[in-house]
């Protein structure tokens, strides 16, 4: 399906979910797009740079203010998502609770609070075409869209940066996940056929233009996620401020791959290989944004595949599964039409992100998904993206 029928249809079904639910038609539709990095993972975190862009594939709320006194400081809220509405507190002291998919939406409240925009009573159905924990942050598309509603429903809009890092505030102490900046920073400012090369130190987005139409970005999910502890995240942040810490560096966004190699014996073999991944990423996403610049593809391909080696061997968050996607993408190769890929996203599961070209795309979206199937007996989800827009009000009473 065309990408803006598809939006216009999930938007209509948001509209259509509401009327059914609530009995009369909303008065606001918003959305916010989730998102895929092309290169830079595991480098936010270290105040190092990350390049992600925005999809065709979003958050919508339909909503409008509550119908009478019943909902007296508190929203309804449905997720076509989520078996079970919820109620969240709009008024009064609002403070973090046992974590539920309506946490996001509570922080994203209370946040906006603060800032000075007050929502009122609300009732909102939530439709969305971003796969949940996917990895392509389906959790900042639901922050985004909410903020972005609270702000129409205020009669204020936010700062946007002010807004992206409100919204980050809110997963870490509504959802308790220690997120970087770059998911709510790329739903909030995503623009149409432009990538985003994020400084998270400075907090400062470039945008870079990625407009070619004869190269096209394919996403594979490839539908698993494994349960790991759950402490793998904490454990690679704790492993890098170590590492940041022996190296003499605030962060290891100031180290050198030189620096690292003269202090090797005072590494541990874990703490140097965490480091050599995160050092060398970032110096592959500054390199991979100036050959975009330069539309020169063969090196943004052949940066995604040693951001992808370096992500499976030095940092360990990839799976078999990953692995598997991106070498049949290899094997697939420049004469099949893949210039590159890499996984793309935390790890341990979610998807791949590969740059192919435009004119083959849709074959190796199909050989990649048939191969995979045939290897692994699990379907993958693939589909192709332009860089979208960000937040947005498409409906406004
Ligand atoms: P990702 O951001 O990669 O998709 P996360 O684990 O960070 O994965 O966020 C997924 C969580 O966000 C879901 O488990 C749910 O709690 C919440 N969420 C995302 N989208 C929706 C939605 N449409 N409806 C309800 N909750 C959602
Ligand atoms: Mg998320």
């Amino acid at each position: 399906m065309n990408t803006q029928r598809a939006a216009d249809r999930l938007a209509e079904e948001a509209v259509g979910l509401f009327e059914e639910q609530m009995g009369r038609s909303p008065r606001w539709v918003v959305a916010a797009p989730g998102r895929v990095n092309l290169i830079g993972e595991h480098t936010d975190y270290n105040d190092g740079f990350v390049l992600p862009m925005a999809i065709e594939r979003r958050v919508v709320i339909a909503a409008d203010r509550a119908a009478g006194s019943a909902l007296d400081g508190r929203a309804r809220l449905i997720s076509s998502a989520e078996k079970a509405p919820a109620t969240i507190a709009v008024d009064g002291e609002i403070r973090p609770g046992e974590v539920h998919w309506s946490s996001y939406v509570q922080g994203v409240v209370a946040g906006c609070r603060e800032a000075g925009l007050k929502p009122g009573p609300f009732e909102a159905v939530i439709h969305s075409d971003v796969p949940l924990g996917g990895g392509l942050s389906s959790s900042a598309a639901l922050e985004v869209a909410v903020a972005t509603l609270v702000e129409a429903l205020a009669g204020r809009t936010l700062d946007p940066i002010a807004k992206a890092l409100l919204c980050q505030k809110a997963e870490h102490e509504y959802a308790r996940m220690p997120c970087g900046i770059m998911d709510q920073f790329i739903s909030v400012l995503g623009e149409p056929d432009r990538a985003m090369l994020l400084d998270c130190r400075a907090q400062r987005a470039e945008m870079v233009a990625l407009d070619d139409p004869s190269v096209t970005v394919l996403i594979v999910n490839s539908n698993v996620k494994h349960e790991l502890t759950g402490s793998e995240y904490p454990q690679r942040r704790a492993a890098c401020e170590e590492a940041a810490r022996i190296l003499g560096v605030a962060a290891l966004r100031d180290a050198t791959l030189e620096g690292l190699d003269a202090a090797r014996e005072r590494l541990s073999e874990e703490h140097y290989r965490r480091a050599r991944h995160v050092i060398s990423e970032i110096n592959r996403t500054l390199h991979a944004a100036e050959a975009l610049k330069g539309r020169d593809w063969q090196t943004v391909g052949r940066l995604m595949y040693a951001s992808h080696a370096s992500l499976r061997d030095d940092y360990e968050v990839s799976c078999e599964e990953l692995d598997l996607l991106v070498e049949i993408a290899r094997s697939i190769g420049v004469a099949g039409g893949v210039i590159g890929c890499r996984m793309t996203g935390g790890g341990f599961g979610g998807c791949t992100v590969s740059l192919v070209e435009s004119r083959k795309a849709e074959a190796v979206r199909e050989a990649l998904c048939r191969q995979y199937g045939e290897k692994t007996g699990i379907e993958a989800a693939a589909f192709a993206s332009r860089p979208a827009q960000g937040a947005c009000v498409l409906r406004r009473a």
